[in-house]
């Protein structure tokens, strides 16, 4: 039950919102009060999906194409008539060693995972800037602070998330805008089901590892993502924010 609406008159861009974490930040963040409007691939169903779901427009825009700035531009104007948070939440993982990978292979992961939040923040900060309380908000990992083998291309992915976070926070900081990424471990959602059913050892090894005893939800990430765009994190800037039930920090 929503007790008080934390983001009532906000209009929030949400990339890769068909399913999982992007889908439950999308959710959330329309019953607390704000216009959202999600972006996802031709096949995902996303247009379908939102269809009768008030406070959230699903549209369809692959965000690793050059036009998909321009694209999503128009959509926010059109749907949402300006941008005060955009949550760069779409990406893809890679399970493979530098061994492993050919250059195309190298080059699809970061034209998915990194690219992409380059250009539609560098596209929506004019937009965001005009807001009373702008916001950006990156989807970095765990893997924006350790490495892992068979994770090459996505972990350096995602610690250049973290960097590109940094630097974009003091850049626009002085502008009331602040600019954080989200550290998820462990979340069970389409990116992680397939590979914890072929390896259960993995999987065991996380809930072990895991303060909480459990793999994370999609909804403990979209909380965290409440709180970056809520006025409670007006202070929080060029931080990551750890949500992975305590895994990473217990030996
Ligand atoms: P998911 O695969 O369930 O959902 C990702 C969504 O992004 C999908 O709907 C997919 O269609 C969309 N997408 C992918 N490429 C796109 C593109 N080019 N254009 C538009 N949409 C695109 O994954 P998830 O687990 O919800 O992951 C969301 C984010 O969280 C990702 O950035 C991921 O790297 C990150 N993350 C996830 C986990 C985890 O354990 N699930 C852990 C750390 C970080």
């Amino acid at each position: 039950m929503i007790h008080a609406e934390r983001l009532s008159k906000m209009r929030a861009v949400v990339t890769g919102g068909a399913t999982g974490i992007g889908e439950a930040i999308a959710r959330l963040y329309a019953q607390h009060g704000a216009k959202v409007l999600t972006v996802d691939l031709p096949d995902s169903g996303v247009v379908q999906k939102f269809e009768r779901v008030s406070g959230i427009d699903g549209e369809v825009c692959d965000v690793s194409t050059d036009e998909a700035p321009e694209q999503m531009i128009a959509l926010a104007e059109e749907k949402l008539g300006g941008v005060d948070i955009l949550v760069n939440n779409a990406g893809i993982s890679d399970l493979r060693t530098v061994e492993q990978s050919t250059d195309a292979q190298w080059d699809h992961v970061m034209a998915n995972n990194l690219r992409p939040v380059f250009r539609l923040s560098r596209a929506f900060l004019p937009m965001i800037r005009k807001s009373p309380a702008g916001r950006i908000i990156n989807l970095g990992s765990i893997f924006s602070q350790f490495g892992s083998a068979g994770l090459s291309a996505y972990a350096a992915s995602k610690h250049a998330i973290a960097g590109l976070t940094r630097s974009m926070a003091a850049e626009v900081g002085r502008d009331g805008i602040t600019v954080n990424f989200i550290q998820p471990g462990a979340i069970m959602t389409d990116m992680t089901r397939e590979s914890f059913r072929r390896n259960p050892e993995v999987r065991d090894a996380w809930i072990r590892k895991s303060a909480a005893g459990r793999l994370g939800e999609p909804l403990d990430v979209a909380r965290v993502a409440l709180f970056l765009a809520s006025d409670d994190a007006a202070f929080v800037s060029g931080t990551g924010v750890i949500v992975d039930g305590g895994a990473v920090n217990s030996l």
